[in-house]
């Protein structure tokens, strides 16, 4: 009788299809962190895990912590736009999306 063994290994190749991803400069940058280098002129996603290009500005507040009048914002790609400010917008936060000018 055999034990079923099975244990792949993990594999941190494996890239998940179906991405665009736009961003080639990312390899470069694997090393090290990249969350404060200034030579990145691409706007990024703000939902979790994504690393497309955003193309939509999210604009939220919160009335528990912030004044009226001010705006946070989250970047979006396209794909997630609807899904960032629904998340909002059932927390009553969100109050417009903006698209981005081109760059
Ligand atoms: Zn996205």
């Amino acid at each position: 009788m055999m034990k079923p063994h099975a244990s792949p290994p993990p594999s941190e190749r494996a890239v998940p299809g179906g991405v665009p991803v736009a961003v080639r400069h990312s390899q470069l940058n694997d090393a090290m962190s990249d969350t404060s280098t200034p030579s990145l002129p691409e706007l990024r996603c703000s939902s979790k895990g994504c690393i497309a290009a955003a193309v939509y500005a999210v604009k939220w507040n919160n009335p528990r912590l912030h004044p009226p009048e001010r705006r946070k914002t989250w970047l979006a790609c396209a794909a997630h736009r609807d899904s960032l400010a629904s998340f909002l917008a059932a927390r009553g936060f969100w109050r417009e999306t903006e698209p981005l000018p081109p760059r």
